[in-house]
């Protein structure tokens, strides 16, 4: 078990002055490490994979919302549907179509957050503008989907000010949609910052934040 509580405590102050939800990311973290961080009141936790996150659901408390964070393939949907709380990383017509068809079959609407590409890495994934705009288009049908809003990565560097402005650029397109876009009228969440870049997330107005190693301390990729 390895948490760092005052790493949480802090963090959880500054992010309630600015009213931002801190979503603590799980992933290759231990059960015990989760249960550690939810009895400090922690209930917003973020995971990677499917397989991990089916796992892990399943002995911890029901009152946790979990929030999947990774790339979803279509084929896995299924697996996640019953409980998911948001979705963050919707980046295709063919995901949002597969998630309303399973929400359909649960009988739930699944709140959605559509992953726009603003870092200058090809190895994220993510929409540009254009195919954002044909995917609020195809969501128009899609009833058991509810468009939250938009996430986004900064590009891995040291460069804050690069960063600021992949922020920007993210807010600039989420006021615009919010504005714009009838289909966008229920977004509410803006999820971008990482341990590494959320204080400049939070200055350039993310209202979601995902953190992981400031948390549990460095990842553990050999398990
Ligand atoms: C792993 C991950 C995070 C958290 O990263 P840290 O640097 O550990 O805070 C946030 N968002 C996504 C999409 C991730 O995959």
């Amino acid at each position: 078990m390895s948490i760092n509580t005052d790493n949480y405590l802090s963090i959880k102050e500054e992010l309630k002055k600015e009213n931002v939800t801190l979503i603590a990311v799980s992933k290759m973290q231990e059960i015990s490490s989760i249960q550690a961080l939810y009895d400090k009141g922690q209930r917003d936790f973020g995971e990677n994979y499917v397989n991990e996150l089916v796992a892990k659901h399943e002995p911890l408390p029901p009152e946790i919302r979990w929030h999947f964070i990774g790339h979803l393939q279509t084929n896995k949907v299924k697996y996640i549907i019953p409980f998911v709380h948001l979705i963050h990383s919707v980046d295709s017509v063919k995901l949002l179509n597969e998630i309303n068809k399973q929400a359909i079959k649960c009988d739930r609407v699944i709140d959605c957050l559509l992953q726009v590409h603003i870092a200058d890495e090809n190895t994220k994934f993510g929409l540009n503008e254009k195919a954002l705009e044909e995917l609020l288009d195809a969501s128009k049908s899609l009833m058991n989907i509810r468009l939250r809003g938009l996430m986004g990565m900064g590009t891995n560097t040291e460069d804050e000010s690069k960063i600021r402005e992949e922020f920007k650029t993210l807010k600039h397109l989420y006021s615009r949609l919010s504005k714009e876009r009838p289909e966008c009228n229920t977004f509410r969440i803006l999820s971008m910052g990482m341990s590494s870049d959320y204080k400049t997330a939070i200055e350039e107005g993310s209202t979601m934040v995902r953190i992981g190693s400031l948390l549990f301390g460095a990842r553990n990729y050999n398990k």
